[in-house]
């Protein structure tokens, strides 16, 4: 079988304030094959999104071990790390996050921004990712703050493509979108993952998550993997 693309095991998530600590992610241990459409759903506050942050190398776990297209994470320098981030992984997120005063082409183009490609090729990587979204070749020259909520979010998914990622991350990308706006995103994740890309969706919505090949669900911070059969396991016993 294929190496996994995302491997954690084992990891916790210690919070650490003035008021104390939080043990926000308890020994989470998962891991998604390359193509795979995953889900990972729990209700808020369960440590979704510190998960998101953590598998898209944005945090640091307290400790585990997270191996990404098999490079262990941990011991990758700031510079490596930030590559991998740009290059490795599309980050999409509820609020969309786009620029709203530039062009659509433009916000597409920014993660390219430090490639110092010529324009137009910029902006070819960014047509590319546009079509595979499927937003009309009218719409590219439009500010962001001119488009609908699913019109903006099918930009952000171009943008989250335009360095053609192993990894699409999508917290909550339907959140913000009613349910038939919501199903037009879901359906690009569909053709996202027909091209090949591995897509983890984090999602409160259970219908939403129905839509993935496999399930994960998190609770208090303990992950439940549910397999085809309806049974259910945790590796989340520890501590
Ligand atoms: P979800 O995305 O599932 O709604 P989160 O991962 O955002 O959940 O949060 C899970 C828990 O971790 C919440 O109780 C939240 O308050 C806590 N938490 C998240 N980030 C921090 C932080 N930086 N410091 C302390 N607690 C945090
Ligand atoms: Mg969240």
């Amino acid at each position: 079988m294929a190496r996994p693309v995302i491997d954690i095991r084992g990891i916790h998530r210690i919070f650490e304030s003035d008021a104390g600590f939080a043990h926000v992610l308890h020994n989470i241990t998962f891991s998604v094959r390359p193509g795979e459409f995953v889900a990972i759903t729990g209700p808020s506050g369960s440590g979704k999104s510190t998960l998101m942050n953590i598998l898209g190398c944005l945090d640091t776990p307290t400790s585990g071990t997270y191996l990404l297209e098999g490079l262990n994470v941990a011991e990758l320098v700031d510079d490596e790390l930030a590559e991998v981030r740009a290059t490795r992984i599309g980050f999409v997120f509820q609020s969309f996050n786009l620029l709203p005063r530039m062009s659509v082409l433009d916000n597409v183009m920014l993660p390219l921004a430090y490639t110092q490609a010529p324009r137009f090729q910029r902006e070819m990587m960014a047509v590319h990712a546009l079509q595979a979204v499927g937003l009309p070749v009218d719409h590219y020259d439009h500010r962001t703050n001119e488009l609908s909520g699913g019109q903006m979010q099918r930009v952000a998914i171009a943008r989250a493509l335009v360095n053609d990622p192993a990894i699409i991350l999508a917290d909550e990308p339907t959140g913000n979108l009613d349910s038939h706006t919501g199903r037009m995103v879901l359906e690009t994740f569909h053709k996202l993952k027909d091209t090949g890309k591995t897509i983890v969706l984090i999602t409160h919505d259970s219908h939403v998550a129905a839509e993935a090949d496999r399930i994960v669900s998190i609770r208090d911070g303990r992950l439940y993997h549910e397999d085809t059969s309806g049974i259910i396991s945790t590796t989340g016993g520890g501590r």
